[in-house]
């Protein structure tokens, strides 16, 4: 799933791709990628690309005077761009393609979608706010003004487990599963330390590492294209996806928690003093 880095580092590859082009067609491929229908999608018809933003997971194409396209490629969709758009009208069906953006020059990009649970999502709004994703995200982990304060501030009252708070993202917006993973070990903490346990040098101590690998793997994926960004990525992580290979600082061997639909991966040696946690799902099963 494409997390604050990758989305921008599409944003800056949408950026100098996309501005000042006029988009000829928006075409909505499958069923349900289609979030909103006031303004319709031909709505943005004509109308020329005035910036690129991000928004969390976000993108967020404006145009000159019309409606904007936002979209969230959630966990397996992806942005394909085209120097050349194939001819012909895309039929609906099974595969991947859930929307076709056309510019004027011919170029273009696909938005796509594999597997078979779809959650990509295509909003046309006048606003982005309108989009309730959007105007529920916490505020953005590498804007200028998000100091070790308002960290330490939306950590105070935070019951939940550290794992769970650095991925919700009406706290903190555009971290997911895998730089979870990432911040958690960079900072040598457990995923499941409670949040409004830290002392202030483990919230400093988290806080830097948040910053650091945050800007770390923008910085890795910045002028990268957009094909590559997903290998970039899975490149660049230390802990998350890696269970059974060595931990890159200490040499244990990586360990994951599996959930019903996802897992995290951790080393005992840097982040739980030692001790493997227990993995549920593995000891439910053992019952
Ligand atoms: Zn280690």
């Amino acid at each position: 799933m494409p997390e604050l880095p990758e989305v921008e580092a599409l944003r800056e590859f949408l950026t100098e791709h996309l501005t000042g082009q006029e988009i000829v067609r928006v075409l909505p491929v499958a069923i349900s990628v289609l979030k909103t229908y006031d303004p319709p999608p031909a709505a943005l018809e004509g109308r020329t690309v005035a910036a690129v933003h991000r928004h969390g997971k976000f993108l967020d194409v404006e145009t000159d005077g019309g409606p904007r396209l936002v979209t969230h490629l959630a966990r397996a969709g992806w942005l394909q761009w085209k120097d050349r758009l194939p001819d012909g009208v895309p039929r609906p069906g099974k595969g991947p393609l859930a929307l076709r953006v056309a510019l004027a020059t011919g170029a273009g990009f696909d938005l796509t979608e594999a597997g078979t649970q779809k959650r990509l999502a295509v909003y046309v709004v006048t606003d982005p706010r309108e989009v309730p994703g959007v105007a529920r995200l916490g505020p953005d982990p590498l804007a200028d003004d998000f100091d070790e304060a308002r960290f330490a501030a939306l950590l105070g009252g935070e019951r939940r487990q550290l794992k769970g708070a650095l991925r919700d993202q009406g706290l903190i917006a555009g971290i997911g599963n895998a730089y979870s993973d990432e911040i958690l070990h960079a900072a040598r903490m457990s995923p499941f330390k409670l949040a409004a346990s830290l002392t202030p040098e483990e919230t400093g101590a988290l806080y830097a590492a948040l910053r650091a690998t945050l800007t770390e793997a923008v910085e890795r994926s910045r002028g990268v294209a957009a094909g590559k960004l997903k290998a970039e990525k899975k490149g660049g992580l230390r802990v998350h996806g890696r269970t059974g290979e060595p931990c890159p600082v200490c040499g244990d061997t990586v360990r994951e928690v599996s959930f019903s639909d996802s897992s995290l991966q951790y080393c005992p040696t840097c982040q739980t003093g030692g001790r493997p946690l227990a993995d549920r799902r593995l000891s439910r099963l053992l019952k």
